[in-house]
């Protein structure tokens, strides 16, 4: 296939129960920015139930929607999203395919791209198109110590971008585009089977305003109760380093980080974290940073707006006292 025959971006929109996830529209406003004012250049492909408001992508920045109707969208199966979205990428042949990096999105994307044998660059940090029309994919390398540009052969050239990478547009309710009704092409599968519904609590420590987080300070799981505590007083989350995580002191959920979730709170209290480039990577954009650190020498000291050297197990438990008087 030659570069001729692709044409637009498509941005796949993730939904649950009927809502579109916002970095879908992150991606819209991105991929107007790099479509300028082409015609016909931004497509959106949602899956999901019949009322789900379709219109909202085009007001978001989308000319096209492909929206395929069903219920079977609720449950969030890979292989049936697989399954619908190949025939479409296949006739509509966009350039530029876009998945927001979620954690359905990081599973979805890399099946659709083995499907289509062609390239994916993971976890995007930017996106540009060069003078020859090409995507130019833009993410950390070798832990951020470079921006490395990667460009793909192969057509679609497709990214996944983390969430909260690019600010999301206004919706514009008099935008006009098309929405293009679809039915399912494959309904059913037999490989995954329901047997419990569990509901465990939700932490989107994404959309987190304040963050109390902990690290390798905290010597176990009852110290996190603490900063729960904190984070309960200040209707924040608490986040936590990849080694608490992995010390099984608390769920991955909460892993701020190269590896886990990027976070911009007004509010970031760091206690017992060195500050490795790995976490930074993850919270450095934080209005404020407050780190409490027994080592007046830990990294995370440089990028601290203020910093206490001390224990946490101290300075927590007095700052709670205060905050209840
Ligand atoms: C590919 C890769 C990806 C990674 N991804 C991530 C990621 O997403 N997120 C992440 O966090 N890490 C990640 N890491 C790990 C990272 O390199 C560090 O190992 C980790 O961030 C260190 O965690 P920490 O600060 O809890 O522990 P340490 O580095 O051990 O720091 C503990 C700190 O606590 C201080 N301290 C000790 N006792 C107290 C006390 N009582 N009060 C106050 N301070 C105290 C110490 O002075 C020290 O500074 C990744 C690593 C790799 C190689």
């Amino acid at each position: 296939m030659t570069q001729q025959e692709y044409n637009g971006i498509m941005v796949i929109a993730e939904q649950k129960d009927g809502k579109v996830h916002p970095v879908a529209f992150e991606l819209l406003g991105k991929a107007r920015k790099l479509v300028e004012k082409k015609p016909q250049g931004v497509m959106g492909l949602v899956l999901g139930p019949e009322t789900l408001d379709a219109k909202n992508l085009i007001e978001g920045g989308a000319d096209r929607v492909f929206h395929v109707t069903s219920e079977i969208f609720n449950l969030p199966d890979e292989l049936i999203y697989k399954e619908n979205i190949l025939p479409i990428i296949r006739e509509i042949k966009p350039a530029i395919v876009l998945i927001g990096a979620t954690t359905f999105g990081r599973s979805l994307a890399p099946r659709i791209a083995a499907a289509l044998d062609t390239g994916l660059t993971a976890d995007c940090t930017d996106l540009q198109i060069d003078d020859d029309g090409k995507l130019v994919q833009i993410r950390p390398a070798f832990t951020e110590n470079i921006l490395a540009h990667i460009k793909t052969k192969t057509y679609p050239q497709m990214a996944t971008i983390r969430y909260r990478e690019f600010s999301r547009p206004d919706l514009d309710p008099e935008r006009k585009g098309e929405i293009i009704l679809r039915e399912p092409s494959v309904t059913s599968q037999n490989r995954v089977e329901i047997l419990e519904e569990v509901t465990r609590q939700k932490t989107n420590i994404a959309e987190a305003e304040i963050v109390v987080a902990g690290g390798r300070g905290l010597k176990n799981a009852p110290d996190f109760i603490t900063l729960q505590e904190l984070a309960d007083l200040l209707g924040g989350t608490v986040g936590a380093t990849r080694d608490v995580v992995d010390a099984g002191f608390i769920s991955k959920a909460h892993q701020v980080g190269y590896s886990g979730h990027r976070v911009k709170p007004l509010l970031y209290i760091a206690c017992g974290i060195s500050g490795a480039p790995q976490h930074k990577a993850g919270m450095k954009e934080s209005e404020t940073i407050i780190a409490i650190n027994t080592d007046p020498s830990a990294p995370i000291f440089s990028i601290a707006d203020i910093g206490i050297v001390g224990d946490w197990a101290e300075v927590i438990p007095r700052l709670l006292e205060k905050l209840k008087q």
